[in-house]
């Protein structure tokens, strides 16, 4: 169960809804976002939600049987839409693409990338500034230098940032710079990650663990949530299987059974997702079929020479054309739904 409070709620008026949640067998935990206050009932209880809904202090009472309460559907049953300000909106009306390098490299790559955003109608740009590398040896990123010049670049433009943050204490030194905090496959469950990411107002692009499930990953959205932060992205981005034909097992399963179970934007991630750069876009065209809100892709002017995950990056060329494609099986995606709901 989960009670949604009123902003009035008096002191004495939550000790009397939580005192009757818990005399009913309920286990209560409050919790306070940017936009609301709530009480997360978990467990078993014996109760009529009418008992409860008719008390002072609170807005709503919902039955949410699932286990990740904030992030279900089961209450919430409008897609969350996320408005990044300048024209930047998620929502599941217009596909959104964030594209860019892996890595920040230097000053002319971003502004090569900036300028092909801007050409091309794409609002997002990516790039790692702390990379998870599974050598010590390879190269770990610019740092907050390379930061400062991405979004120098990227404000003066109108271009929002998505940069991965790897742990707490680069959280503040990014904030300014940053319009959307990313955390990487290897962090998804870094619960201390997450719970001081919610306490942030900045949106969060949550990557799938690459071995998690379904459950465990919405569990990782929730620890956002609950911290205070409602503003989450799910990004879908491979897992790891038995097959070694490619990089990792992208789950396109789990793009529309998210969109089913939460109601958080769901991107999806081919680049990272199948590894290999002449698949990347006809992975990208099925996760837009398969219910994508958004995507993020690596790109880059000479993908050859990418420091990091050059055989997944994409060429400026390369780019233009899946995002044509992109778009146009976005536009048939939406004539089927429409035509097939009003038939
Ligand atoms: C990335 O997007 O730069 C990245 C490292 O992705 P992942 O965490 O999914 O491996
Ligand atoms: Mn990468």
């Amino acid at each position: 169960m989960l009670i949604q409070l009123t902003e009035d709620c008096t002191h004495e008026e939550l000790e009397k809804i939580t005192a009757l949640a818990e005399k009913a067998g309920f286990k209560t935990s409050k919790v306070d976002t940017h936009n609301a206050s709530y009480i997360i009932c978990s467990g078993k209880g014996e109760f009529d939600p009418r008992r409860i809904g008719t008390l002072k202090g609170v807005k709503d009472v919902h039955m949410v049987e699932d286990e990740n309460k904030l992030v279900s559907r089961l209450w919430r049953v409008n897609d969350t839409e996320l408005d990044l300000g300048d024209g930047a909106v998620i929502s599941r009306d217009n596909l959104t693409v964030a594209m860019g390098p892996c890595s920040i490299e230097s000053e002319e790559q971003v502004q090569k990338t900036v300028d092909f955003l801007l050409k091309n109608q794409v609002k997002i740009m990516r790039g790692g500034i702390f990379k998870p590398r599974s050598s010590p040896y390879s190269f770990r990123g610019m740092g907050i230098g390379g930061l400062e010049i991405f979004a120098r670049h990227c404000r003066e433009k109108g271009i929002k940032i998505v940069s991965e943050v790897m742990q707490v204490s680069q959280i503040e030194p990014m904030y300014d710079l940053v319009d959307i905090f990313q955390v990487g496959t290897r962090n998804a469950q870094n619960f201390n990650l997450l719970d001081a990411l919610g306490k942030t107002d900045k949106p969060v692009l949550l990557k799938r663990g690459m071995s998690s499930t379904i459950n465990e990953f919405l569990a990782s959205a929730e620890y956002i949530f609950s911290s205070g932060n409602e503003r989450i992205i799910l990004c879908e981005r491979g897992i790891r299987t038995f097959e070694k034909a490619y990089r990792n097992t992208l789950d396109l399963n789990a793009i529309p059974l998210l969109k089913e179970k939460s109601h958080l934007p769901v991107f999806c991630d081919p680049s990272h997702g199948v590894g290999v750069r002449r698949f990347v876009e006809p992975m990208a065209l099925a996760s837009v079929m398969a219910g994508a809100d958004g995507l993020l892709m690596e790109i880059g002017e000479v993908p050859e020479k990418a420091t990091s995950d050059a055989q997944q990056t994409l060429s400026f060329e390369e780019a233009r054309q899946a995002l044509f494609k992109m778009n146009k099986t976005f536009e048939l995606k939406k004539e089927l739904s429409f035509k097939f709901l009003s038939e």
